[in-house]
């Protein structure tokens, strides 16, 4: 859906389908370039990253392959802590692959830099980060994310893989939720 179906629910529309789309086309072209000859593996955190995985990839013209981990990160609900379980590992042996993990949204970075970690000690031939959103308090970890997509305000957002209490997915835009759905 757009956001036309659920304008009461949102204070403003960030970007739009079309935005978005536009944006991945350009880093795509970019993508391309550096992975072209180099059979890359896109690693996507489910469930959220799985729009931007889906249009990403598909605007790519290399051959890329994809696959999925699923993880847990306990925190006071709406604060990440860092601390993260695995709850779904990768179905493919990335040593010495070129690795491309794919972001729906960076916040604190904290579960990104668990994630990295993990992921660099199975020794793939390198890493990298896309996100497709990025909030202003991931400049305080030091996690480096090469490819970002849009830097945000710091604000909670849905839509596009991005939920409320597992809503919104399904939208096309992101927008800002109104105080009136979460108070
Ligand atoms: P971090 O560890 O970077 O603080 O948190 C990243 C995760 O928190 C994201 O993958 C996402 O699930 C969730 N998150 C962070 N900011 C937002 C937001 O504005 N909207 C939604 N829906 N989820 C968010
Ligand atoms: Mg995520
Ligand atoms: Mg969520």
């Amino acid at each position: 859906m757009d956001a036309s179906h659920i304008a009461d629910d949102l204070t403003h529309v960030l970007y739009t389908d079309a935005q978005i789309q536009a944006r991945l086309a350009e880093m795509a072209v970019e993508l391309d370039e550096v992975y072209k000859d180099k059979n890359v593996l896109m690693i996507g955190v489910l469930n959220g990253a799985v729009m931007v995985m889906a249009d990403l990839s598909r605007h790519m013209t290399s051959h890329v392959e994809n696959d999925w981990m699923a993880i847990s990160s306990y925190g006071s609900g709406t604060q990440s802590s860092g601390v993260v379980r695995i709850l779904k590992d990768l179905n493919t042996d990335i040593h010495d692959r070129h690795v491309l993990v794919v972001e729906d949204i960076i916040d604190t970075g904290l579960t990104l830099s668990y994630l990295i970690s993990n992921l660099l000690s199975r020794e793939p031939a390198s890493l990298e980060v896309m996100t497709m959103f990025r909030k202003p308090d991931a400049a305080n970890n030091d996690v480096e994310v090469k490819y970002v997509g849009f830097d945000i305000p710091n604000e909670f957002v849905v839509g596009y893989g991005l939920d409320f209490a597992g809503k919104y997915r399904n939208l096309r835009d992101v927008g800002t939720l109104a105080p009136h759905v979460y108070s």
